[in-house]
């Protein structure tokens, strides 16, 4: 039976190694975080492709229950005074769930077919013949058939494997902090953004109302802060939003005793192959379309069910395998990278006059014929892919 080793347990890794047990596979996966990790925004499934392989997956139930229910977003200005308000239906996918709590759902899936290993993460990969030995920071070295980078943006694999990050990453200028605060404005299923000259602040309504969630984007050059430094990433937004109006300096307050606390540069990742010998890349780490383009958590899940699907239709020969993930994949990653181009300066125009522009356009906007125009080009780019379908490949594999 194979043995394959996914490196990240956010949503792409657990959600291969969802369908790679229930084909016969083995899976382990390693983390470097401590444990479970909760945190994040909201994220959208939208069209059949999205709702279909959560409906195979058999957890389609589970994350309709854990849906968000937002509703309309209040764009706002310094003082909290409404400018425009923007319809659900004009951006909303079909389910639009917390990615905690999406997380949350595919650990609990697969925790009893998946070895997890919390708090190490992969030192060197050194591949031969018959497999790949890999070396941890913490665990003793041990060997795999196959290795996954499901690491993210960031990837480690994809550093050890294809080499630095600048070959890869586009850097789209923009970072962006996500954080739980209270629903202190009492929002009902709904949420605030306020933009400024080249940032934007927003709150929304979290579970039902009882929590609420703060995400800050700003334009900036790559900041020279390490990506576990909290307290650096932390000192960099009270920079940028203090004393900038609206409730900023409420949020910023708060985010000190925020239970969890998510930072990153907003980048796409561009590479012509997304595997190498025994290893492969999958989710945000192979191709990261964006926080802007809406698309990221929908194309890793797509992304894991085709790249498990197909391990099990080539009966775990990974170079067919892999060859034909990325054929199956490539147009579809692709077309939803072009949803992340472009999104940056739309949200958040550089200047005051800019910023008018847009709040006037979105008050007109649910009376202008092109209203729903956003929402189809989104709903028909998440569509576009036939997804194969895998059931007859449900048989264990070879050696
Ligand atoms: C806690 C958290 C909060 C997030 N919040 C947001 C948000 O608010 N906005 C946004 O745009 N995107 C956010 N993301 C990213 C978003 O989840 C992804 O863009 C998308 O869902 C695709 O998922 P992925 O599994 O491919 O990558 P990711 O969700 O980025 O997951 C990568 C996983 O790999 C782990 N990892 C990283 N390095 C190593 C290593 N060396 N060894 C082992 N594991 C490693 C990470 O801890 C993480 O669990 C968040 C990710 C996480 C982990």
């Amino acid at each position: 039976m194979k043995n394959i080793l996914i490196s990240g347990a956010s949503v792409a890794g657990p959600a291969l190694a969802h369908w790679l047990a229930r084909y016969g596979f083995t899976t382990t996966i390693v983390e470097n975080a401590p444990g479970f990790r909760d945190g994040g925004y909201a994220v959208d499934f939208r069209g059949d492709a999205h709702l279909t392989v959560l409906r195979r997956m058999g957890i389609l139930g589970e994350v309709e229950q854990a849906r968000t229910g937002t509703g309309a977003m209040a764009y706002v200005n310094r003082d909290g005074k409404v400018q425009a308000s923007m319809p659900a239906d004009l951006f909303a996918g079909d389910v639009e769930i917390l990615r905690g709590d999406l997380a949350r759902i595919l650990h609990r899936a697969t925790r009893g077919t998946t070895e997890y290993v919390f708090g190490d993460s992969i030192a060197s990969l050194d591949e031969d013949e018959d497999g790949v030995t890999v070396a941890f920071e913490r665990s003793a070295p041990r060997r795999f058939d196959l290795v996954i980078g499901a690491d993210g943006l960031h990837s480690n694999v994809r550093r050890l494997a294809f080499g630095p990050e600048e070959r890869f990453v586009r850097d789209l200028g923009v970072h962006c902090a996500v954080f739980t605060v209270p629903n202190h404005l009492g929002l009902q299923y709904t949420g605030h953004v306020y933009r400024t000259g080249g940032q934007l602040a927003s709150v929304y309504s979290a579970r039902h109302n009882t929590e609420a969630r703060a995400a800050f984007y700003f334009a900036s050059p790559e900041t020279d802060v390490h990506r576990r430094d909290v307290a650096g990433q932390q000192r960099i937004l009270t920079e940028r939003f203090a004393g900038t109006g609206w409730e900023c300096d409420r949020l910023l307050a708060e985010m000190r005793n925020a239970p969890d606390f998510y930072f990153d540069s907003v980048g796409q990742v561009r590479m012509d192959t997304w595997s190498r010998g025994r290893v492969a890349l999958l989710g945000d780490a192979a191709y990261c379309p964006s926080s802007l383009s809406g698309m990221g958590t929908g194309l890793a899940m797509v992304g894991a069910y085709v790249l498990a699907g197909e391990l099990a239709a080539a009966r775990g020969d990974h170079r067919v395998a892999y060859a034909r993930y990325q054929d199956v994949l490539g147009e579809y990653a692709a077309g939803c990278q072009k949803m992340g181009d472009g999104v940056a300066k739309l949200m958040m125009p550089d200047s005051r006059f800019a910023v008018a522009l847009l709040n006037r356009y979105y008050k007109l906007l649910p009376y202008l014929p092109g209203k729903n125009m956003a929402a189809k080009i989104a709903r028909k780019t998440a569509e576009g892919i036939a997804l194969p379908d895998y059931a007859g490949a449900a048989t264990r594999p070879t050696c």
